[in-house]
């Protein structure tokens, strides 16, 4: 039986920690990928070309949407950012489960070509809590947290086109949640279900 993997695209208001929740769910399970998206962003310290982005310049950007190489993409605070589609469809058709942890705009392309997907919306604990957030990262300007903090309230409106939504108050917890949210969306009961029952009927 070759069951098609699940798409699984997570997005959120910047502080309300969805980085954190998927990597922490990315270390306990080894049956879902990231997948790399390519960016016009420049690499922070540390970031590696492959592995957190591929980053490629706007030329190298626009060429690939030109030959349709995303399945979505979108504009983000001055850069690009967009993920491949041929690694992508080719990881789900071979039944792997892939996770893409991309911004709104994207997320709602993703749905429309894909909407077979799982939309997952990680929500801050209260908008005081996702300010304390911004500021303590330490890397923004008065200008960019401004930014950030007034998009984040427009954001938290698309709350009602994702499949599920997780207050994210602590980690673990929103952790066990997104965990328990992927496996109820494995064992739904959906076109492949006659695959299963004829593979238990052959056993049988
Ligand atoms: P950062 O520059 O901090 O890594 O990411 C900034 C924002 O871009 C985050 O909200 C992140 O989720 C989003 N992002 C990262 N990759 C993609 C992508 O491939 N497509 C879209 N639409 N957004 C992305």
């Amino acid at each position: 039986m070759n069951k098609k993997g699940l798409l699984i695209v997570v997005s959120g208001p910047s502080g309300a920690g969805k980085g954190t929740i998927c990597k922490e769910v990315l270390s306990r399970r080894n049956d879902i990928f990231v997948s790399t998206s390519a960016t016009t962003r420049e690499p922070r310290d540390g970031e590696v070309h492959g592995v957190n982005y591929f980053f490629v310049s706007r030329e190298e950007f626009e060429k690939k949407i030109e030959e349709e190489a995303f399945i979505e993409y979108a504009e983000v605070y001055t850069n690009l950012y967009g993920t491949p589609k041929d690694t992508v469809l080719e990881k789900l058709n071979k039944g792997e489960n892939i996770l893409l942890e991309i911004d709104i705009q994207g997320a709602l392309q993703v749905k429309k070509r894909y909407p077979e997907g799982v939309f997952i919306f990680i929500l801050p604990p209260s908008m005081e809590e996702l300010k304390n957030r911004i500021i303590g990262r330490g890397s923004e300007t008065p200008e960019s947290l401004e930014r950030r903090f007034s998009s984040a309230f427009e954001e938290i409106e698309f709350v009602n086109q994702y499949d599920y939504y997780i207050i994210n108050d602590q980690v673990k917890k929103a952790s066990d949640l997104m965990e328990a949210i992927i496996d109820a969306e494995r064992c739904k009961v959906i076109e492949d279900i006659e695959d299963i029952v004829k593979m238990f009927k052959e056993e049988g």
